[in-house]
C-alpha cells in the first residue's frame, strides 16, 4: 500500500514473464499500435498524440521540458511539494527562465494567484503536479487547463500519482501534456514513460527554433516511431521494454473494462474512507479536506508515535506503508498508496494493521473506529 510500485494484476504480471517478442514482429506492432490506441481513451483526449518510451516518470517529465522548452523560455512552476520542486531543477537544465508559485504544505496554490502572475507575466509553458505525492495535495487541473487556454500558454500536467485514478479529461479541459509512468495508477511494473501530447502542443514543438538538447528524450527520433507503431509498420529507434509494453496493454484493456468513470468514482470513494478513518483515529492529515487527493493519504503520526517504531509494527502487521517524502516533514508523517485495483478488503486490512501498529506505539485512540468509518463509506457509496 505506498504510492508506487502498487500491487500488480497477475495477468499483467504473466506478460512480463513471456520471452521477449521482437520489436518488429506483427504481434508486438499490434501489442504497441492497440496501448497507444488505448492511451487516447484512458487520458480522454483521442486527438492527442501517444508516446511510450522506457524510462521511469522523471523521465517523462524531462521529455516535456527536452521538447517544449528553449533557451529563456518563460515558465511558470506551480509547486506543491517534491515534485514541483524536481520539475523546476529539471527545468533549469533547459535554461528555461523558471518562476515557482510554492504553496504552504498541505494546500493548494489559489488559482487566483497564479492567474494574477500570468496576467503579470508572459509566460510559455505553465506546469504542475496534478497530485504531488510528497504531500497529497491535488490541484484543479481543469481550472488550470483553462487558465492555458485563456492565456495561450502551454499547460503541462505531471500525472504520476493521478493517471488512471483521479479524474482527468486531457481535450476537454484544454490540458497539452498529460505524463505518467507505469508503476503507478496505470498497474504495469515500473520502466516506461507514457505522455499523451495535444495537437496544439505538436504544433508548437514543430516550430522550435533549436534542437533538442537531450537526445534520447528528442520526439524528432521517438515520433516517426509512434507513428510507424499505429500504421503497423516495423520501425527502430531505441528497443522498446517489450515486455513492459505487453503488460501495459493488459493493464490498459482492464482500466477501459472497468469503464474510467467507476474508475474515478472507485477511488474517490477509496480516499474518502481512508481520510474517514485517519480523522477518527485520531490523526491529522497534510492535506486540507478540500484539495487532499484520492490516490493517496498523507497522516500525521499522532504526537508520541515514532516513525520507525510505526512502519516497522505495521510491516509485522503484514501491510507495506512509506514514510514522508517532504524533506521538512519527513519523520512526521507517513504515506498510503491507494491506488489502482484497490478493493474494500485491502482497505480494511491496511486501516486495521494501522490500528495494531498504533496500539503497539501506545497511542490513546477508540479501538476500531477508524475500521468503523470506512466500513461505513464503503457502504453508503456501494448502495
Ligand atoms: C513518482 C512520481 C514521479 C517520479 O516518477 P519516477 O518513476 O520515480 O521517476 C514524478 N511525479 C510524481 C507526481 C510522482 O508521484
Amino acid at each position: 500500500m505506498i504510492p508506487g510500485p502498487i500491487e500488480f494484476d497477475n495477468d499483467v504480471l504473466a506478460a512480463m514473464g513471456k520471452q521477449s517478442l521482437s520489436h518488429v514482429s506483427p504481434e508486438f506492432i499490434d501489442i504497441f499500435a492497440d496501448s497507444l490506441d488505448m492511451m487516447r481513451k484512458v487520458w480522454m483526449c483521442p486527438n492527442g498524440q501517444p508516446f511510450i518510451i522506457a524510462g521511469t516518470g522523471t523521465l517523462a517529465m524531462d521529455l516535456a521540458g527536452a521538447n517544449l522548452v528553449e533557451s529563456h523560455d518563460r515558465v511558470l512552476v506551480v509547486s506543491t511539494g517534491y515534485f514541483g520542486e524536481r520539475y523546476a531543477q529539471l527545468l533549469d537544465r533547459y535554461d528555461a527562465d523558471i518562476n515557482v508559485l510554492r504553496s504552504v504544505p498541505g494546500e493548494a496554490v489559489p488559482i487566483e494567484l497564479i492567474e494574477r502572475e500570468l496576467r503579470k507575466e508572459k509566460y510559455k509553458i505553465l506546469i504542475f503536479t496534478h497530485v504531488d505525492t510528497s504531500t497529497a495535495v491535488k490541484v484543479k487541473a481543469k481550472a488550470l487547463g483553462e487558465l492555458g487556454l485563456k492565456y495561450d500558454i502551454i499547460t503541462v500536467l505531471d500525472g504520476v500519482c493521478s493517471v488512471a485514478g483521479e479524474e482527468i479529461r486531457q481535450q476537454e479541459w484544454g490540458i497539452d501534456v498529460v505524463l505518467t509512468a507505469s508503476q503507478k495508477a496505470i498497474g504495469v511494473p515500473p520502466g516506461l514513460a507514457l505522455l499523451v501530447v495535444s495537437e496544439r502542443a505538436m504544433g508548437k514543438f514543430m516550430k522550435r527554433k533549436s534542437k533538442v538538447r537531450n537526445y534520447y528524450a528528442d520526439w524528432t527520433n521517438w515520433l516517426p516511431i509512434m507513428h510507424a507503431y499505429e500504421r503497423r509498420i516495423p520501425s527502430y529507434f531505441g528497443t522498446p521494454a517489450v515486455n513492459l509494453v505487453s503488460a501495459l496493454n493488459i493493464s490498459l484493456k482492464q482500466i477501459l473494462e472497468e469503464g474510467l468513470e467507476n474508475r474515478f468514482e472507485r477511488h474517490r470513494r477509496t480516499g474518502m474512507a481512508f481520510r474517514a478513518a485517519i480523522k477518527a483515529l485520531g490523526m491529522n492529515q497534510i492535506p486540507a479536506d478540500e484539495c487532499a487527493a484520492n490516490t493517496l493519504s498523507a497522516p500525521y503520526y499522532p504526537s508520541g508515535v515514532k516513525a520507525s517504531e510505526f512502519l516497522q509494527a505495521v510491516n509485522q502487521a503484514g501491510v507495506t506503508l512509506a514514510g514522508g517524502l517532504l524533506p521538512e516533514l519527513k519523520n512526521e508523517y507517513f504515506r498510503i498508496g491507494h491506488m489502482g485495483k484497490i478493493n474494500s478488503d485491502e482497505v480494511i486490512v491496511t486501516i486495521k494493521a494501522i490500528e495494531t501498529s498504533l496500539k503497539k506505539c501506545n497511542h490513546d485512540f477508540n479501538e476500531g473506529a477508524g475500521t468503523r468509518a470506512a466500513i461505513d463509506i464503503l457502504n453508503v457509496n456501494e448502495l
